[in-house]
């Protein structure tokens, strides 16, 4: 199976350096990424776009709306986007929303990226309502950051699943996707799911680590259990979406992790079809199987 990844990074953020470098022992350029999808079989990757003005400011209110994709100026064939978007920058700047639309028309971007819990509004703001409208016209899914966020700054109010809820049932016509299924609410995100069938998950950002403590803690029987009740929760294996949240993990262990947190039989749909289904322009670009 051609494995899709829905949730990386590739943009010049200091704090996903460090980590890399630091934590997760990971090559965080072009080379690390190219070599870590060719050993793990993994066909083609969606990068949540981000940026920050100054190393370190993520999440920063000076990035422009739409943030990008900038760790390198060489984008992989195999490499796909979901634009970020800054509310602080889009309710100040009147060009953001055109500039948001332009990038939303190329087709590698594959949907938009909502980083709640980061910046501290809540996605029923009206801020974004243009944004959802641009996504209903063009058919892209809503990634909204779940759970836990990657920096002291963020605001977990405003990224509990549950404080979707108002947002989700207002746009029956959007695919909602809820990054790192809403660690560590993940039943919440279940809950969701179950009641309101636009709304996916992804299972990247679990563990952000390195490949060791990976292995280690997939043998943690307390922590298995924790992260598997969502997903047997009314057993939707079309809504689970495989994510890496690379660089934050090494690709091997971190797949290899998943592999065994998802039922065998659903591997084909988490992996693969219900990416193509949710992000449905990478159609243009890959065969369904
Ligand atoms: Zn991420």
């Amino acid at each position: 199976m051609q494995i899709i990844d829905t949730h990386i990074h590739f943009s010049n953020i200091h704090s996903f350096a460090d980590t890399a470098s630091q934590i997760s022992q990971v090559d965080y350029n072009l080379e690390g990424l190219r070599k870590g999808q060719a050993e793990q079989g993994i066909a083609a990757a969606i990068a949540m776009g981000l940026t920050e003005t100054e190393p370190g400011s993520f999440p920063d209110d000076q990035a422009a709306t739409p943030m990008i994709l900038d760790l390198d100026r060489r984008l992989p064939d195999n490499l796909y986007c979901c634009p970020g978007i800054n509310p602080y920058d889009l309710s100040r700047r009147p060009a953001a929303l055109a500039e948001l639309a332009l990038v939303l028309e190329q087709a590698r971007t594959v949907g938009i990226k909502l980083y709640a819990g980061y910046y501290p509004f809540p996605i029923s703001d009206p801020v974004f309502d243009p944004v959802y409208r641009l996504a209903a016209e063009m058919e892209l899914p809503v990634v909204v950051h779940g759970g836990v966020t990657y920096s002291p700054k963020g605001l977990l109010r405003y990224a509990h699943p549950l404080s979707f809820e108002e947002t989700i049932a207002a746009h029956p016509e959007l695919t909602f996707v809820i990054a790192h299924m809403g660690e560590p609410w993940g039943m919440d995100t279940a809950a969701l799911m179950s009641k309101h069938p636009h709304v996916h998950a992804d299972l990247s950002g679990l563990l952000v680590t390195d490949a060791a403590t990976i292995r280690r803690k997939a043998t943690q029987l307390e922590e298995r259990i924790r992260l598997r009740q969502p997903l047997l929760f009314e057993e939707r294996p079309d809504r689970w979406l495989f994510g890496s949240d690379w660089p934050l993990a090494p690709l091997g262990a971190y797949l290899a992790f998943i592999k065994e947190l998802v039922p065998e039989d659903w591997h084909q749909m988490v992996f693969r079809t219900n990416a193509l289904r949710v992000f449905s322009r990478l159609n243009r670009f890959m065969p369904q199987r």
